[in-house]
């Protein structure tokens, strides 16, 4: 008997010795000469991708990741006869965990078997998982659907594999002297700590996380509005499991600031550091608590491109106290909030006024992360097997907006969390 098949080819690209998956080719062929199953009627039509459970985390049953609704007819204008899955107008249905995700592959229709609008989507965004090694894929499979029946289910349909580990990648995908293995799908992350990262893990048991953001930060940025601010960060620390958090809005003047820190060529140091832009020495910089995170601005010099802050600077030599749970810190958490390009163009231009405190707090949430060891996730080219920063939507992602214009508060990605979780045990 004639039948059709979905059939979904991996678009990869070879790095070393591995083949990593960019995305996946979409094709229906049938499996006699004849389409007859369809006939040269249109009929409705459904494709769906649906994700199997292969021993990853979170998924026990099959779901439904993507549909495609359209028409499908056979077409014998060719001399053979093919099928023709005709979607214009209709928009790919993205149903599970879009748009908080940035795992996902490219989207690739053969276009002598399907007409798709421009606007149907070439992204499939796959859901966000943690609990995944050497050994783990995920398993994408197709289900298509004419009239009311379904012609080709999951198990005649070939199945997507995607392997989740790209063994060493480099440093920010530059940096060849400094390789980690990243997971993910197409975004990677690593879990292993950044070269200059401290010592852990540190128990988070019985702690405060506290956060101290310092008025100016907010009067110089449109949009502000503390208590926004500290729900945003809330939910991304409470989602880690960093809770208790306590969000402090504070001055530089204030005493407890002023036990710390001190001015210096127009940044905030601690007290006493001889020569910021010299070597510090091992006693320089100030033993506070591990978990109290301290956030300024300032006028001062041109930050670097596209740079909204910068992350904590612990003394290089005496980083942390395990045991007394502390770190010397020499600088804090430098907002460029004053003036010049990186405000301009990423704050002011690029946001939805609305957006500023989900922004503000996502920011803050990246420069701790740093101080945790995190590094920046990557995204991987398969067009030319490079890694590239991601643009988004993790905290550890670039700053920006989504496809969408707008900027709403973003988790930390699932292999940050689980590196969060084991290293700042609660
Ligand atoms: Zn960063």
């Amino acid at each position: 008997m004639d039948q059709l098949k979905v059939v979904l080819t991996p678009i990869t690209k070879k790095v070393g010795t591995q083949n990593r998956v960019g995305g996946v080719k979409i094709n229906i062929v049938a499996s006699g000469k004849k389409v007859s199953v369809v006939g040269s009627k249109p009929q409705p039509a459904k494709l769906e991708l649906i994700e199997v459970p292969k021993g990853i985390d979170a998924v026990t049953v099959e779901r439904v990741l993507y549909a495609l609704e359209g028409t499908i007819k056979s077409d014998a204008s060719s001399g053979k006869e093919v099928p023709q899955f005709d979607a214009v107008g209709k928009a790919g249905k993205f149903l599970v965990a879009a748009p908080d995700t940035d795992f996902g592959v490219a989207l690739e229709f053969d276009d002598g078997t399907f007409t798709v609008s421009k606007s149907a989507g070439r992204w499939l965004p796959l859901p966000w998982q943690s609990e995944v090694d050497e050994d783990k894929q995920m398993e994408v499979r197709a289900r298509l659907t004419v009239g009311a029946e379904i012609e080709a289910d999951i198990a005649r349909n070939d199945s997507f594999d995607i392997p989740m580990t790209h063994s060493a990648v480099p440093d920010e995908g530059k940096n060849t002297a400094d390789t980690s293995d990243y997971f993910g799908v197409v975004t990677v992350y690593s879990k292993t700590p950044a070269k200059d990262a401290p010592k852990l893990p540190i128990p988070f048991k019985g702690k405060t996380l506290n956060i101290y953001i310092e008025k100016n930060i907010g009067e110089d940025t449109a949009g502000y509005d503390f208590k926004q601010v500290t729900a945003a960060l809330t939910k991304i620390f409470t989602d880690v499991g960093l809770t208790p958090i306590k969000v402090h809005e504070i001055k530089y003047e204030d005493t407890d600031a002023q036990k710390i820190w001190t001015l210096r060529k127009g940044e905030v140091i601690a007290q006493n550091v001889s020569d910021p832009e010299g070597k510090i020495q091992p006693k320089e910089g100030v033993d506070i608590p591990f978990f109290d995170f301290w956030c300024f601005t300032r006028q001062f010099g041109d930050p670097p491109e596209d740079e909204v802050a910068h992350s904590e600077a612990l003394n290089p030599n005496n980083q942390v106290s395990v045991a007394a749970v502390t770190k010397r810190i020499v600088a804090p958490i430098m907002f460029y909030t004053k003036k010049g390009k990186p405000y301009q163009n990423v704050i002011k231009k690029l946001l939805n006024k609305d957006d500023a405190n989900d922004f503000l707090a996502t920011v803050v949430a990246h420069e701790i992360g740093h101080t945790l060891g995190l590094r920046h996730p990557l995204k991987f080219d398969a067009s030319t097997g490079k890694y590239g920063l991601a643009p988004r939507c993790g905290v550890m992602a670039q700053a920006g907006p989504d496809d969408a214009g707008r900027f709403a508060a973003r988790l930390f990605g699932p292999m940050h969390k689980a590196y969060i979780q084991k290293n700042l045990p609660p």
